[in-house]
């Protein structure tokens, strides 16, 4: 670095509470900026369908080759040999043969329980319907966490929010629906008695839409690699303990997709299922607890924002031993948390269950736990019970799209103090879909050519943006808004020393820099 540095106008200010954040601001600022639109929006959009946009793109692509990066290609050291662990990728169909749902479980269990509203025939997901008791006054309905949607009506009726006590809607008996005011109407008794809802989308293979070829689109990534299991093992170097990790598209058919990208009907989800032997499982379970938790961290995420959130044993689902989920504290769920990845233990259930219903084996032979206990002198039974098993699965599951709308929601930040930009988008350097700006000052003067040459070179190695339009404050403002953490600026005093401005995003600091140096100024900036 050539010349003296600006003083920074102000230091980086810690960050905001997701509590403080207006999703409504976040999503009109998504739209505004080209990172999410609504699917299909010219058609007047379709519920629960999201596109993303050039820089929604650019952000979602970050994520998942970090993910890829650190499941597949540079995998966490285990703990006792401190070799890295050994994990394949894998991209399997979205369509497979519909016995795989039947035998995973997915087409008898795979349901929410619903409602149906009589009045406004709109539908709810039943768990996540909250009520209000204010005893000898009402009940009054609404989506959970969201009792500012019922406001008007508590006035009306002159009762306060914590005049009463709140639960959830299956915790009522089938005889109080009647009093029950669901949330999109005035009048009581309104709710239908829940029902099930199986989640998959199904469709036809082949040309008639009939029972035989009728198939599902797959509700998670993980089944995919259940089904590839013997195929990596006989085709790969891998022996248990191995990983197989895919990244992909998940439909679910949600009974009320909401919370923009959170919950949606399209989704795409990060998944790695982790074979073990079935002692060494707990101690995998820890393992991948952990790593994941110090992942997120990775992304830029506050550590104030995270938090694990062990299941309770009434809610595993029908597979899991043990699950934990990683949360996250998004503006709609604060105080509280949401999930944003779970963490199962999901025992030999699914390989059991292929072996059962298609008749492969699945089992594992472990010939490294036969010969220790051939030399601990132990008898063939021993032998065969220690080396002969179906592998235990600890299953880290995540949400791309999901991750996104956590990175959006963290770097979302308004800055009502600042000239030309109400909001800036604070992402961590290497997740920025605009890594830099690349501008001449004034568009004459010898200073866009020296501009666009630096700009030339820099798009070689980095998403960078050259912008030579509008003034200099419009520029930077845009910058902020779509989260670009660097611009470089020629101007009149390039010419003569061969130096640049760079403007760091969140505090604004300025400092000049030799144009040879701007490079490595990126890449060091991008690596950390
Ligand atoms: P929930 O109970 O909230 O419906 P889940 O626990 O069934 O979700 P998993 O099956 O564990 O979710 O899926 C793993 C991950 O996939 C979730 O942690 C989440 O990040 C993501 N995910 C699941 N469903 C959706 C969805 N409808 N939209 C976006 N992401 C989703």
């Amino acid at each position: 670095m050539t010349a003296a540095s600006t003083p920074a106008p102000g230091s980086v200010a810690p960050p905001l509470d997701p509590a403080t954040k207006s999703m409504d601001e976040l999503v009109a600022l998504c739209k505004r900026r080209g990172f999410v639109y609504p699917a299909s929006e010219i058609y007047g959009g379709l519920n629960g369908f999201w596109d993303y946009g050039p820089l929604g793109t650019a952000l979602k692509n970050a994520i998942r080759d970090h993910w890829w990066k650190h499941s597949v290609e540079c995998p966490p050291l285990d703990p006792d040999t401190g070799e890295p662990v050994s994990i394949v990728g894998l991209d399997s169909s979205i369509i497979q043969n519909p016995r795989t749902w039947e035998a995973s479980g997915h087409v008898g269990g795979f349901s929410d329980p619903m409602v149906d509203c009589t009045e406004t025939k709109k539908r709810y997901r039943a768990d996540q319907v909250e009520v209000l008791v204010v005893e000898g006054r009402g009940k009054w309905a609404f989506m959970e966490n969201q009792p500012d949607t019922i406001a008007k009506k508590l006035k009306k009726a002159g009762v306060a929010l914590d005049d009463g006590e709140r639960k959830l809607l299956p915790d009522f008996d089938l005889s109080e629906f009647a009093s029950i005011i669901a949330p999109d109407t005035d009048k009581p008794g309104t709710f239908t008695e829940p029902r099930e809802f199986n989640l998959m989308f199904s469709t036809y293979v082949g040309a008639l839409a009939t029972e035989d070829n009728k198939a599902y689109l797959r509700p998670e990534t993980a089944q995919g690699i259940f089904l590839n299991y013997k195929n990596v093992l006989d085709t790969m170097r891998v022996k248990v303990p191995f990983g197989i990790a895919q990244i992909g598209k998940s439909f679910r058919n949600e009974v009320t997709p909401r919370n923009f990208i959170f919950r949606s009907r399209e989704f795409e989800q990060m998944e790695m299922e982790w074979f073990c032997a079935p002692e060494d499982s707990p101690k995998w379970y820890e393992f991948w607890k952990q790593e994941r938790m110090d992942w997120w961290k990775t992304l830029g995420i506050a550590e104030a924002n995270l938090r694990f959130r062990d299941h309770d044993d009434d809610e595993l689902a029908h597979y899991s031993r043990m699950c934990v989920d990683v949360e996250y504290k998004y503006p709609f769920t604060a105080p509280g948390f949401g999930e944003l990845e779970g963490v199962a233990h999901r025992g030999c259930f699914d390989l059991t269950q292929h072996q059962e219903h298609s008749k492969t084996k699945m089992e594992y032979f472990d010939q490294e736990r036969q010969l220790a206990a051939k030399a601990e002198g132990k008898s063939k039974e021993e032998i065969d019970a220690v080396s002969k098993y179906i592998p235990n699965v600890i299953e880290p599951a995540s949400g791309l799209t999901r991750a996104v709308l956590v990175l959006l929601c963290e770097a979302f930040t308004p800055t009502p103090d600042r000239k030309g930009s109400a909001y800036i988008m604070s992402f961590k350097p290497k997740f920025a879909p605009v890594k830099a700006g690349v501008f001449p000052l004034v568009n004459k003067d010898g200073m866009p050519e020296v501009a666009r040459k630096l700009y030339l070179s820099l798009r070689e190695k980095h998403a960078v943006e050259y912008d030579a339009k509008q003034s200099i404050g419009k520029r930077y403002a845009r910058m902020d808004e779509i989260g670009t953490p660097f611009c470089f600026t020629v101007d009149g005093d390039t010419l003569d020393d061969q130096t640049v401005t760079v403007r760091e995003r969140d505090t604004l600091a300025q400092e000049r820099i030799h144009v040879d140096q701007v490079e490595a100024y990126l890449d060091a900036k991008l690596a950390e």
